[in-house]
């Protein structure tokens, strides 16, 4: 792509860059890995510190949106940011338009993006009409950016490096209502669409953790293209 073009990206990202300074404040505020009730005090927002002259993006992240402009998929890059304590969104894009309309998508790195994007369109669109008949019409999440650490754990979440975000249900045409919460233990057709886009997950984002992993995880999907992959419980 022209430089010119990677220009006119970065421009629209940099006006963006308040308004994500203050969604990413607010996003931080939600848990999920850390079971209700004890809500670690590492969870607490921290204040952007510093926030980056806008550096060009890495070789992996250009090719990361190329890919995502091939797809279609409507995104704006967002300039490099460190949080404190560690927290910090790099090489990171907000989604505008995957297809599939999705709530709460803050800032997500370029390779979670195009996961998620693909297995929106790819994995969950088609098995809710083969499966349930119906075409998806809202992806509820939990969200994405989250300073705090793994629930028990001193370590950061991949959270804490837009590197995660959290499915909780899917809203479909005909006005049902599918939650992990509500229906992971539901009827045959609804267990096996869950199954079967959890299945999708597996292949596309490196951990994916459901309820059948821990008690943390009762009412979401957890996904995020931390460590070496494969971890799919
Ligand atoms: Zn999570």
């Amino acid at each position: 792509m022209e430089e010119r073009a990677w220009d006119n990206l970065f421009r629209r990202g940099a006006g963006l860059a308040a308004l994500l300074t203050m969604t990413l404040a607010l996003a931080a505020c939600g848990g999920d890995l850390v079971p209700r009730g004890r809500v670690s005090s590492a969870s607490k927002p921290h204040k952007a510190k510093t926030a980056r002259p806008a550096a060009p993006p890495t070789m992996e992240v250009r090719q990361c949106m190329a890919k995502l402009q091939s797809q279609s998929v409507a995104f704006t890059p967002l300039p490099d940011q460190n949080f404190g304590g560690g927290c910090s969104a790099m090489g990171s894009v907000k989604l505008l338009d995957i297809g599939v309309p999705a709530t709460n998508l803050g800032a997500m790195t370029c390779n979670l993006a195009a996961n998620f994007a693909a297995w929106a369109r790819f994995g969950v669109q088609p098995a809710a009409r083969l499966i349930l008949g119906a075409e998806v019409v809202r992806i509820e999440t939990f969200g994405t950016y989250n300073c705090r650490p793994i629930a028990g754990s001193g370590k950061l979440s991949e959270h804490a490096h837009s590197n995660a975000i959290d499915v909780s249900a899917f809203v479909l045409s005909d006005g049902r209502r599918i939650s992990i919460e509500k229906d992971w233990s539901g009827d045959r057709r609804t267990r096996q669409f869950l199954e079967v886009i959890h299945a999708s997950a597996c292949k596309r984002f490196r951990t994916v953790l459901s309820p059948n992993y821990n008690a943390a995880h009762h009412d979401h999907f957890h996904f995020d293209m931390g460590g070496k992959g494969g971890f799919c419980r």
